[in-house]
């Protein structure tokens, strides 16, 4: 058996998987609420005394951490929660233990991502040897690389959501020097991600918003997508559609950084929640206006992925890998 986990700053998952098909099959799974553990050893102690895990022999264990990963160390961004690799090892006696970039992790599902956990946006032509890109956006902004390295696809960690957003129109501007002053500067996550939608709501709400939504409530990114998409504030719908644009623009970003020829994969919490809004053709629009580029980043496949564990999946390939 092996050990997968995805743990994120307010839930992680863990599963049991059976590594014994391409696609690892999970066992038994459970979601825990990060803060409550003081870090991974007591959470995964936990998870062993439920009936389906008690007596299992797990041979690699690989979990993916939203926040920079150091060796065999991690920490969460804006949680104390200890996670330590060697000390989980040696806790349950699991000979391999790795600890994997939140977004590096679920780059591992896409190999084994079946039809129907995704939705095409742009049907492209995938170009054989060409890399792949996914990106992100769920709590905060994710991105990763997949490069191909003789036909196999190698994840690579990525911190692009704290690169320098790229303001694209007027409209955007305006919500750039808002940033500004506010935090001194605009990374992309302060516009794509559950964590930016709230300054959306403030740059285009002067006056109030007809769907009573307060952007410092912690609700707020889930209720402004809401009634954006059930047009009950035209300043909410205003607010979703710069998020769409800058999501579609930064794709296409991460497009042309990877020259992802191989096809570019939209994960994350949020997209399956905005389907409608993704759909429309304002995403692909700003993924294609690339001047000179847009041929190029026309003939790329992009699909969303609609599974939303397929971090934890991802985690569980690598365990497999891991697990040999
Ligand atoms: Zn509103």
């Amino acid at each position: 058996m092996i050990l997968a986990g995805d743990i994120g700053g307010t839930k992680t998952l863990l599963g049991l998987f059976d590594p014994l098909t391409a696609r690892p099959h999970a066992v038994h799974m459970r979601a825990f609420p990060t803060a409550e553990f003081q870090g991974l050893t007591a959470m995964v102690r936990d998870f062993m005394t439920d009936g389906q895990v008690r007596n299992a022999a797990i041979s690699a264990a690989c979990f993916g951490v939203a926040g920079p990963v150091l060796g065999s160390t991690a920490e969460l961004t804006n949680v104390p929660f200890k996670i330590d690799a060697f000390e989980v090892s040696r806790a349950f006696a699991i000979p391999k233990v790795k600890l994997l970039n939140d977004l590096e992790a679920m780059a591992y599902a896409v190999r084994v991502l079946e039809g129907a956990e995704l939705q095409v946006l742009q049907q492209g032509e995938a170009i054989r040897g060409g890399n792949m890109a996914l990106i992100a956006a769920g709590t905060g902004l994710g991105q990763a690389l997949l490069h191909n390295v003789g036909g196999r696809f190698v994840p690579s960690p990525t911190e692009a959501g704290h690169a320098d957003w790229a303001a694209r129109t007027d409209r955007d501007i305006a919500v750039l020097r808002l940033l500004i002053e506010r935090n001194g500067r605009a990374e992309v996550e302060d516009v794509v991600s559950g964590r930016g939608l709230p300054n959306l709501h403030r740059a285009t709400h002067s006056k109030v918003c007809e769907a009573g939504i307060d952007p410092d409530d912690p609700g707020a990114p889930a209720a402004l997508t809401t009634a954006a998409l059930e047009r009950r504030c035209s300043a909410c719908v205003e607010a979703l559609d710069i998020f769409v644009d800058a999501y579609g623009a930064e794709a296409g970003n991460a497009a042309l950084r990877a020259v992802a020829t191989g096809g570019v994969f939209i994960g994350g919490g949020i997209a399956p929640k905005i389907l409608p809004a993704l759909i429309d053709g304002r995403f692909l629009s700003a993924f294609r206006d690339k001047g000179a580029m847009r041929g190029l980043v026309e003939s790329v496949p992009v699909k969303i992925i609609l599974n939303e564990e397929a971090g934890l999946l991802g985690a569980a390939v690598h365990a497999a890998d891991l697990a040999g």
